[in-house]
């Protein structure tokens, strides 16, 4: 039995207590209260569906994959190659060996920077164009390749809104150019970005383009044909799969330029202590034995998501983010820090007087999860003179009535802290 074929959900009503059942963990007590989980840019729950799926592979599958003759191998194998599949409709992509699994959305723009060093694409000197709202793993990367020399981010700036400023974007762009990588969505001000005109502009001067979907992909349809980027990533966690899996997908003759990111097992085709051939796409990019339950939860995650019509999902998500922005806008001293226009279900919040940790400190006493902190964004912080923020960002098992607790956890909070 092929379980990804196999467990297959039928299509479902946007039922929003049912879908709560689906996740153990929402029904669990924290400091005796319900738990209201709201750090779901930093990791989403795992419902059922996905829990068991990874019970009854370990139950039943599990083997080694792409190595042996036996009957649990070949199960094992057809899963994890039945998950890239899966990942492959769930992108878009043209074929399945331009979706290569890595750790997470870290691992994928590390894997590309370290290959474009190797290959001399990226030279000392040259430069790479990103945003100021960069998570921390779309700037270090490029800081620890090319020698002392290294490369030059030139960076695009944003709005007090959190917007980018795009008028001077096409001005960045020299010989020197050799990528443009930016962040989809910012996980700590919401922000969509207009990552069409991103790329469009890009093309223009002959420059890839690399996106970080990490906080994208659980509130929009991606395709990456129709998007047209050279290079796109995201992390299972963040689509209610297990973590320590995501995806770098590449455009075939991009990967296909690239060498090997790291050597081992399953990565070659010969090997003798004189030299060593490579495997073809997607394997040259996966040395050693791969995360097989990790792909295949993943593959499980967009299997349950798929039961759902996305539309219900954007909506509902919609609604949490324009009741909690309304409400939180009425707390005095309150100020949200990033208010695109587009935005995606993200929250983040100073208010005055009152230090982020102590917030989210207070609220973990009423069962509430909230982040707070710099969020790996660092620059971000720097360019609205803040040191942290507290943020709030929503799933689509999240209610109103969650929303209304943690108003009302915030307006004690401000009253003890005061
Ligand atoms: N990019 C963005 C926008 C993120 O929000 C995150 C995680 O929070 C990452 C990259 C890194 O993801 P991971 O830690 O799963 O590799």
């Amino acid at each position: 039995m092929n379980l990804i074929k196999s467990k297959i959900p039928r299509k479902r009503e946007f039922r929003i207590d049912e879908i709560r059942n689906d996740f153990p963990i929402l029904q669990r007590l924290v400091n005796g209260k319900p738990l209201v989980y709201l750090d779901n840019a930093a990791t989403t729950q795992k419902p059922d569906f996905v829990i068991e799926a990874i019970k009854h592979y370990y139950d039943f599958e599990n083997a080694n994959i792409h190595r042996g003759l036996h009957f649990l191998s070949e199960v094992a194998t057809e899963a994890y190659e039945t998950a890239r599949l899966k990942v492959k409709e769930f992108l878009n992509a043209l074929s399945a060996s331009e979706i290569i699994f890595v750790r997470g959305t870290t691992e994928a723009i590390n894997l590309i920077a370290s290959t474009m060093e190797k290959s001399k694409r990226l030279n000392p000197g040259d430069e790479v164009i990103i945003t100021n709202m960069e998570h921390h793993a779309n700037i270090v990367p490029w800081q620890l390749i090319c020698g002392e020399e290294g490369i030059k981010l030139r960076v695009i700036p944003i709005t007090d809104s959190g917007e980018l400023i795009l008028d001077d974007f096409e001005n960045m762009f020299n010989e020197k150019t050799k990528l443009v990588s930016v962040v989809q969505v910012s996980n700590t001000l919401g922000t969509i970005n207009p990552v069409e005109k991103i790329i469009s502009i890009a093309h223009k001067h002959n420059v890839p383009v690399l996106l970080d979907g990490a906080q994208a992909v659980s509130h929009q349809k991606i395709d990456v044909q129709k998007l047209d980027c050279d290079f796109y990533s995201f992390s299972g966690h963040k689509l209610y799969g297990p973590t320590g899996i995501g995806v770098l997908y590449g455009k075939t003759h991009l990967l296909d330029s690239l060498p090997p990111y790291q050597g081992g097992g399953d990565m070659i085709r010969t090997v003798t202590f004189e030299k060593t051939t490579f495997n073809d796409l997607p394997h040259k990019f996966e040395a050693g034995t791969p995360n097989i339950v990790g792909a295949i939860g993943l593959a499980i995650a967009i299997n349950y998501l798929n039961a759902f019509d996305l539309q219900d999902i954007i909506q509902h998500e919609n609604k949490l983010l324009e009741y909690a922005t309304k409400e939180l806008s009425k707390i005095d001293g309150l100020k949200i820090i990033g208010t695109a226009k587009d935005k995606a279900p993200v929250i983040s919040f100073v208010i005055d007087g009152i230090h982020p940790y102590d917030i989210g400190t207070l609220l973990n006493s009423d069962g509430i999860a909230i982040r707070t902190g710099h969020h790996c964004t660092q620059p971000i912080m720097d360019r609205f003179k803040i040191s942290a923020t507290a943020r709030a960002s929503f799933a689509f098992y999240n209610t109103q009535q969650e929303i209304d607790i943690l108003i009302n956890s915030l307006n004690k909070t401000i009253e003890i802290l005061k």
